[in-house]
């Protein structure tokens, strides 16, 4: 397998050749047949079949696996093949809508209806060029111009609401979605469209400064990086990659030669833009805002990140900036320097405290340390830990040996959550704890998405809990985390007997302080402008309702047999036996249909009702 890519030269047991992943002169990599395993003694690189694939052809697990399997003649659906609901022709229908979009958005932007974005891309500084490369566009301030030009050229109401380009009313009228806004076309990392994001041209604050795409049978947005497709050889050539927050940051950064940078788009930061990102980076650089939000979300991104074992650094810019505006006001050399005194994510969070004043108590300093060490236990790579704790123990100036007793204590009894500094301001606190390490939700936030969802309609929405539990018959069992489970059992309790929910939950239910977080997060996210739940709250038709709940059941589902697949990989790689192997194969084929199947459900589900969205009309 491996030698169909490498010319290996028998060696003793072993084979052995001129190493794929650096350059060399002198051959330094092994391969051995039976166990099916590489490594090279130059670079260091290691892992088995599965892992090998991965890395030299870009491939995913899946995709690595389904290769595998086929070169073993086993049998793995594709869905594509397969299709036996259309949904692939579905599918294409959609994009094909997308890209007819993007050259009806570039044609107006180059009309007269294109003259407010023209002035707006003009004042950002992009050249020609760039707007070309970008495929920028302009959405004229019309009602339905777009959809009037693709239903004339032979798109139909489905297509078109497939790809997420129109809304419809209730009384059926139809209307463009995005209208008199600058187009930024969202790519996956094929480089085709699957949505857009589009900006505000005039300030108005009754509509939103950026409309996205919803969620589509084509556009999952926890899974598009802005820029990728232009920026994946960049990134694969240095291991690195910049991580921006916006895609006019993108743009800027691409033309100022930075073209490893990406950013996500209408939403933060996920463990599945991560791990996109460590198909081709080792190293990320947060170069985000530099205001309170951004440095917030920088910590949040350190969080994920460290769990994910990518090795993060932190680029700080000058305050009120963020990377367009830099390179406007000081040109691409600021970037440049930020760059070069980017500090790893131990100094900056470490910094971070400082700045608050957590760390002029002895018991903030105890509470930060305890935090990072936290941080640093969630790293997968238990070799580079002491290597952090070093550091750590050198920002502290504490004592390195108390500091490695202590990170072998830490467990998830004892997350640092309880014991976050006493910031003076908000500033310093993690937005959220650091991930339980060592379970199967280690890379993933502390609460699942769905889990979270769940919860909410509980809590918010009127009926929802007796819908939960008496229509969907959801028990605590199925949550995938103990908070959650802690926190909707609470919930059960506290509604059967306590007529004001909220207050039990936060004095009388026995939360702990980082379930009592959540269930307050929850509850202001509810009404926080950036998501606009609030047009849910309290009184939804019971059908919206069952929609909302299906489908975060279906992802709780799905993160299970997620969960399964990742361990049937970890048995993979250490079965030498190929008829194990074989039977690894054949289960990780059964759970693949399963998967499957569900992810069929989930797009039907989407297509009548996308996950609340920022964007919404
Ligand atoms: P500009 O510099 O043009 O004002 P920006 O790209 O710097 O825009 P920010 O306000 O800093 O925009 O937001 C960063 C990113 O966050 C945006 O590019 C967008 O992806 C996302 N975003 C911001 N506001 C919203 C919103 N109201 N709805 C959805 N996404 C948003
Ligand atoms: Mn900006």
């Amino acid at each position: 397998m491996i030698g169909a890519h490498v010319s290996l030269v028998k060696k003793g047991r072993n084979y052995l050749g001129l190493c794929p992943f650096h350059k060399e002169k002198t051959p330094s990599f092994n391969v051995n047949r039976e166990k099916g395993f590489y490594k090279c003694f130059g670079c260091g690189r290691s892992g088995d079949t599965i892992k090998f694939m991965q890395e030299y052809l870009h491939l995913d697990f899946l995709e690595a696996v389904v290769q595998l399997a086929s070169r073993l003649n086993i049998h793995i659906p594709d869905e594509q093949n397969d299709d036996p609901n259309g949904e692939h022709a579905r599918r294409d229908a959609a994009l094909q809508a997308l890209k007819a979009a993007v050259q009806y958005f570039q044609t107006v932007l180059d009309s007269s209806d294109g003259a407010p974005a023209r002035n707006f891309f003009a004042a950002r500084g992009f050249s020609t060029e760039t707007i070309k490369e970008f495929q920028l566009g302009a959405a004229p301030a019309t009602w339905d111009s777009l959809y009037q030009h693709l239903t004339a050229n032979g798109f139909t109401l489905d297509q078109l609401n497939d790809a997420g380009l129109i809304v419809q009313r209730d009384d059926g009228s139809v209307y463009d979605r995005f209208r008199g806004r600058a187009m930024f076309p969202l790519h996956d990392h094929q480089g085709r469209t699957v949505g857009f994001s589009a900006r505000q041209l005039v300030a108005d604050p009754n509509s939103p400064k950026f409309v996205n795409s919803p969620q589509s049978v084509v556009f999952d947005k926890s899974r598009v990086l802005y820029g990728l497709d232009l920026a994946r050889r960049e990134i694969a050539d240095v291991r690195m990659a910049l991580l921006v927050e916006g895609q006019a940051d993108v743009v800027s950064m691409h033309q100022a030669g930075f073209k490893n940078t990406v950013a996500t788009s209408g939403t933060s930061l996920t463990v599945e833009h991560l791990g996109l990102l460590k198909r081709y980076a080792d190293t990320v650089t947060l170069v985000y805002d530099a205001d309170e939000a951004g440095q917030k979300a920088m910590t949040r991104a350190i969080e994920l990140g460290v769990s994910t074992g990518l090795n993060i650094r932190c680029a700080v810019l000058p305050a009120g900036e963020d990377p367009d505006s830099v390179i406007r006001s000081k040109g691409a050399q600021a970037i440049a320097t930020a760059l070069d005194n980017a500090t790893s994510w131990l100094e900056f969070q470490v910094d971070r405290y400082r700045k608050s004043g957590a760390l002029e108590q002895p018991s903030g300093q105890s509470a930060a340390v305890r935090t990072m060490l936290g941080w640093i236990k969630s790293v997968p790579d238990v070799i580079q830990q002491p290597f952090l704790v070093r550091e750590l123990s050198q920002l502290f100036d504490i004592d390195e040996e108390l500091l490695l007793r202590q990170l072998s204590t830490t467990n998830k009894a004892q997350t640092p959550s309880h014991s976050e500094p006493s910031t003076r301001t908000e500033t310093a606190q993690p937005q959220q704890q650091p991930p339980s390490a060592g379970t199967a939700t280690r890379h993933l936030p502390r609460i699942h998405p769905a889990e979270r969802e769940i919860l909410r309609v509980a809590l918010t929405v009127e009926n929802g809990l007796t819908d939960i539990q008496y229509v969907f018959r959801l028990d605590a069992s199925q949550f995938i985390t103990d908070i959650a489970r802690t926190i909707f059992n609470a919930i059960i309790v506290g509604a059967e007997e306590h007529p004001d929910l909220l207050h039990f939950l936060q004095n009388d239910a026995g939360l702990d302080i980082p379930a009592q977080a959540i269930v307050a997060d929850i509850l202001t996210s509810a009404v926080s402008p950036s998501t606009q739940w609030h047009r849910f709250e309290v009184d939804l038709p019971a059908f919206e309702t069952h929609r909302l709940i299906s489908n975060a059941v279906d992802q709780l589902k799905r993160f299970k047999l997620d969960a399964e697949i990742h361990g049937i990989k970890k048995q993979l790689s250490s079965t030498p036996d190929f008829d194990d192997q074989r039977k690894l194969l054949h289960r990780l084929d059964a759970i693949l249909q399963e998967r499957s199947a569900l992810l069929q459900r989930i797009e039907h589900h989407s297509q009548q009702h996308s996950w609340p969205d920022v964007d919404s009309v």
